[in-house]
């Protein structure tokens, strides 16, 4: 039986940065967002050449091509009774996202997505779970049945499930609650304005859809019995050793030492941040929002930061 880790964030946190991390520790395997597989295998991994290849596991071959994948898969096969490869979409494990993950219209995904929100922050919450379980049952099922499969055709103990949301892991927790194991990686919300100007999205807007999401998701926690570990994104990047130690540690592995490599194509990533596919990796703290920024965003976005972590430390940590 598989144990998952989850790392819950918002985008651009460094979730894929976290996942290969964790994923260099002893028998854990890291997969990406792997709630995207089906979507990946329909894409074949063929796009246009010229164009960024992000259909391709991280190892740089296809799904089809990928030994691990291809293991996995083919067990999986003989599991479900039917071929992932010819009908990926089949096999559901996208859970409430938009149609093109999960192949068809799934109409009822926004409006259950829309009250599970509502009153996944009270202590309705059981409540929101059996409704949203009821209507998931089969994309739960599938996705334990993915991870076991993992776990067994690659001999390890733990996976890697950096997909972010946080309806995704509550469901999964909520069949299976001594398996679960959540990571909350936060990133400096400058540093979240700072990306967002990067790609040219409202650096404002960025740092208020932070605030919304982490306030919902530590509201939420109060109702949910599960083993949680906060990781910084900026402490990641400046000792990604010692970070490493304490999750090994969280996890109840045995210390993976002092040194660390990390080379993205020895891993298969389903996918993440486009750095899955740079190869060798060497982590660096970029503090770059002071650039990005003008002074008085940063101000008001330090209010942000301790704002969320007052809330925190009250709700769920000991800061
Ligand atoms: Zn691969």
């Amino acid at each position: 039986m598989a144990k998952l880790v989850y790392i819950v964030s918002v985008g651009h946190s460094g979730s894929t940065l976290l996942d290969i991390v964790i994923g260099t520790i002893p028998r854990v395997i890291s997969t990406g967002e792997c709630t995207y597989l089906p979507w990946q295998i329909f894409r074949r991994g063929e796009s246009d050449p010229n164009a960024a290849k992000e259909d391709v596991c991280s190892c740089l071959k296809s799904f089809y091509e990928c030994p691990e994948w291809n293991s996995v898969i083919n067990y999986l096969n003989n599991r479900v009774g039917f071929d992932l490869y010819k009908n990926p979409y089949k096999f559901r494990i996208a859970l409430l996202r938009p149609h093109q993950y999960n192949g068809k219209k799934q109409p009822l995904d926004r409006m259950i997505l829309g009250l599970y929100v509502r009153l996944i922050q009270r202590k309705y919450l059981r409540f929101a779970s059996h409704i949203l379980g009821l209507s998931c049952k089969n994309i739960v099922h599938n996705n334990w049945l993915l991870f076991d499969a993992i776990t067994k055709v690659r001999g390890a103990e733990y996976v890697v499930d950096s997909s972010k949301d946080f309806s995704r892991v509550h469901l999964l927790h909520s069949v299976r609650k001594s398996d679960v194991s959540l990571i909350l990686l936060i990133r400096d919300v400058r540093g979240i304005a700072a990306s967002a100007v990067k790609r040219g999205d409202n650096p404002l807007e960025a740092a208020q859809a932070w605030k919304f999401f982490y306030i919902r998701v530590i509201k939420a926690l109060r109702w949910i019995n599960v083993p949680i570990i906060k990781v910084r994104y900026e402490n990641l990047c400046e000792n990604p050793i010692k970070q490493r130690k304490i999750i090994a540690e969280f996890l109840g592995l045995p210390d993976p030492g002092e040194q660390m490599t990390i080379n993205t194509h020895d891993h298969h990533l389903v996918a993440g941040n486009p750095m899955r596919y740079k190869g060798n990796i060497d982590i660096k703290c970029d503090k770059y929002w002071h650039k990005a920024l003008d002074k008085k965003l940063c101000l008001k976005l330090q209010f942000y930061n301790e704002e969320l972590a007052d809330m925190m430390g009250k709700l769920l940590f000991e800061e």
